[in-house]
Parts: structure tokens; sequence; C-alpha cells
């Protein structure tokens, strides 16, 4: 028996079939980042369009094709399996889980003049909160300002990682506008379209020897007497904490499911290689630390599937799921780098080369472990919780 309904693996099934016919044999050229490529995936974000699988992360009366949590999970087991196609369906990080809060928190004026255009593909957005002069674990300390002058924010700082800001459209800033209140209400989400004065998106950051393109990017951006109108203003001022935790809970769970896809697609390399490839008198596959990289791999992927699935049904049934996700963000990413990493040994030298994905997997696969909070973080979350729990004289359930 499946885990997911079978409507859902109907659906999946399709997704399959496109990235059959049109993503994996594009990958490469997608991969170059030029022109062409640029060109090419239009093509393709056509045709996933025509095939009615666009924006399957938001609902139909967002502009998306989706059906909640646990749909979005089954359907990223294909759609995760390829670095490229999040952007090929329109559901790619950082607009996702942007598009989620707009959904959520925006007024109609503001979904109609970001959220549309966004979730239709017209343009892209970033996420502007990651500053490089403090801990971006801890927003708490977060230095950039946005002060009110009569109807206008003028927005001062300096941040760095925000992703896909190279030619993205506008961008959900995290600034402080009240230093003086409790720690969790000084912050406000602020929309500032990119061609405001004073926004200099001023480099992408090389990261791990690739700068990138685009949507590619992790831009570091200065805003500078930047001014936009107090109708701007996501949720009310003062919520930045509370919605960054409903864009973040969601972007999580967004980023595990693609990782499900990733695992998996390297741990299929790694079986059929290990079964194919000979040495000292048979194949890997008859070796028995080969075979615990399997065993290992593959207890670990079905761990990470059943955390998913747990943690996508709660939210669906209205749960924020906070320990769930958290628990499951830095399991994931954990097993995703280990099980990247057994896929390249076993393939020795041609695992780091393009002649597989492998290479350029294990390269995107790193940043899992810190972006959207870093492994000890996510467990100082859960050991938190539960152990407050117990102080409290609850215990914990393992719901
Ligand atoms: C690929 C990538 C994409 C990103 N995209 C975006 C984006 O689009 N927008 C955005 O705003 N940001 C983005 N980020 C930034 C990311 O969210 C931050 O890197 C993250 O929050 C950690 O902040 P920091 O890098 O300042 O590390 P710091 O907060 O300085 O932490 C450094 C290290 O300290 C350790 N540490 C921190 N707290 C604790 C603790 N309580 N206990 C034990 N150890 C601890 C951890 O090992 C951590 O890695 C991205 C990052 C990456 C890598």
């Amino acid at each position: 028996m499946s885990l997911f309904p079978p409507e859902y693996l109907d659906a999946r099934a399709r997704y399959r079939a496109f990235m059959v016919e049109h993503v994996y044999p594009n990958e490469a050229a997608i991969g170059r980042e030029d022109d062409d490529s640029q060109t090419l995936l239009e093509e393709l974000r056509g045709h996933a369009r025509e095939a009615g699988l666009w924006a399957p992360h938001v609902p139909p009366e967002a502009g998306g094709t989706g059906l909640g949590f646990l749909y979005y999970a089954c359907l990223n087991e294909e759609i995760g399996r390829s670095a490229y196609s999040q952007l090929v369906f329109g559901c790619q990080a950082p607009d996702a889980g942007n598009a989620e809060i707009l959904h959520l928190f925006g007024t109609e004026d503001q979904k109609e003049r970001f959220l549309r255009p966004l979730v239709a593909g017209d343009v892209r957005s970033f996420f502007s909160m990651t500053e490089p002069e403090v801990a971006g674990s801890d927003p708490t300390l977060l230095r950039t300002r946005a002060v009110r002058d009569g109807e206008e924010w003028v927005v001062d700082g300096h941040k760095w990682f925000s992703s896909g800001a190279d030619g993205a459209a506008f961008a959900i800033v995290f600034a402080i506008s009240d230093p003086d209140a409790e720690p969790h209400r000084r912050g406000t989400m602020i929309l500032v379209p990119a061609d405001t004065a004073g926004v200099e998106v001023v480099r992408p950051v090389p990261v791990m020897g690739h700068t990138g393109r685009g949507w590619s990017t992790h831009c570091e951006v200065r805003y500078t007497g930047v001014r936009v109108p107090v109708a701007n203003t996501l949720g009310g001022e003062g919520d930045a904490f509370r919605l960054a935790q409903k864009r973040l809970g969601p972007g999580r769970i967004h980023h595990v499911m693609r990782w499900l896809g990733q695992m998996q697609r390297a741990f299929e390399l790694m079986c059929r290689y290990a079964n194919e490839r000979e040495a000292f008198g048979g194949p890997l596959a008859g070796k028995q630390t080969v075979q615990n990289w399997v065993a290992d791999s593959a207890a670990e992927i079905q761990a990470c599937r059943l955390l998913t699935m747990d943690a996508a049904g709660k939210i669906d049934g209205g749960s924020e799921a906070r320990v769930e996700v958290s628990l499951l963000k830095f399991y994931a990413a954990r097993v995703l780098c280990d099980v990247i990493d057994r896929a390249i040994q076993v393939h020795g030298a041609r695992g780091l080369t393009d002649e597989t994905p492998l290479a350029v997997m294990s390269m995107m696969a790193r940043g899992a472990r810190i972006y959207d909070g870093p492994d000890e973080v996510h467990r100082m979350v859960v050991a938190r919780r539960i152990l407050r729990s117990f102080a409290d004289g609850d215990g914990w359930t393992f719901s």
C-alpha cells in the first residue's frame, strides 16, 4: 500500500512523464545558465502550463494547481529529482514561500500587484533577511531599519544571501521598525519593488565556486533611504517574526520535499553503479561497506519520507507543526548530504565529474544544513520544546 492516495499518485505520474520528456534531456542545457538556457526554460514553462502542471505549491484561488502540503510532498518526489524542475513548474524557492505568505497575509491590493504576477511566473522575487554583520540564526540581532515618515517607510540596511535578487521584481524585506519593542515585536516585513531608488543589488556572492545568474544567485543587497508606501507593509507592523515563522515553516518543508527527490535519485545512481562496476573479483555491490551504505541510505530515506508525510499532514490539518518541521529539517539535510556523498564515493572519480548529476547535487546540498536555519538551531528548537513540555509535567507524546 502506498503512503499517498491514488489520485495523488496519478498526478505524480503526470509529473514523472513530463520530467522524462522535457526536464532530464535538457538538464545540462539549463545548467549552462546562458541566454539559450533562459529561452529553453521559458519554452519548458509554457509546456508545463499547457499540461496543467503549473504552480502546484499554491491553490487555484492563488493562481496555482495545488491541493495542500501532502499533495505537494507527493509531487516533489518527482519534481525534486532535478535541481531545475522547480523553475520549470513555477514553484521555485524563494518565490514559493513568498507566494505562500502573500496569499495568507497580503491585502487585496498586494495580491493583485505582487502575488498574481509572481504565481503566473511573470516575475521573480527575493526574501531579504540575513545580514553579513550579525548572526542570521538569531533574527533579534538584525540591524536593517525601517522608519515611518508620514505615509512612507524609509528603509536602510545591508543584506546578503538574498537568493534570486539578480533580476527579481521585488523583495520581502525583514526590517526593524521598533527597536524598543519586546524583541519579537521589533520587526516588520515590507514589500519593496527592486526598481525603487536606493535599492542596490551589489553583487551575486559566489557560493562554493558558483556565482550563478538570475534565480541561482545569492546576492548582497544595500538599501539606502529606500522609500515605499506604508501600504506595502505585509501583515501588520511588528509582525515580522510571526510572519517569518509562517514563511519559513512551509519554505522548510518545501525544501525537504525536494530533497526527497534528490536523495532518491542519488540512491538509484548508487545502486545501479554498485551492480555494474567490478573490482577485486566481483561487483561493488558484493562489498559489505557498499551494502551498508545502501541499507543505511534506504532506511534513512524512508524515515525522511515518513517524517515529511507526518509534518505535511499536520500542516494540512491546521497545525504549525513546529517540532515536526524542525526535526525533519535537520534530519533530512544530514541524510541528503550523506546519501549524495555515499553515491559519489561508489562512483569513484566519475562521481566528481559532470557525467553524473551527483557533483552538482552535492554542491547544492551542502547549503541545506545552513539555509532556513542551521542544523544546530533546529535541534535547539526541538529539544527546548520537548524539554519544556516535560518541565510542565506534560511529557511528550509521539503523535
Ligand atoms: C544557499 C543559501 C541560500 C540562502 N538564501 C537566503 C535567502 O534567500 N534570504 C535570506 O534572508 N537568507 C538566506 N540564506 C541565509 C541563511 O538563512 C543563513 O545563512 C542562516 O540563517 C544562518 O545565518 P548565518 O549564516 O548568519 O550563520 P550564524 O547565525 O552566524 O551561525 C553560524 C553557525 O553558528 C552555529 N550556531 C548558531 N546558533 C547556534 C546555536 N543556538 N547552537 C549551536 N550552534 C549554533 C551554527 O553551526 C551556524 O551554522 C541562505 C543561505 C544559504 C547557504
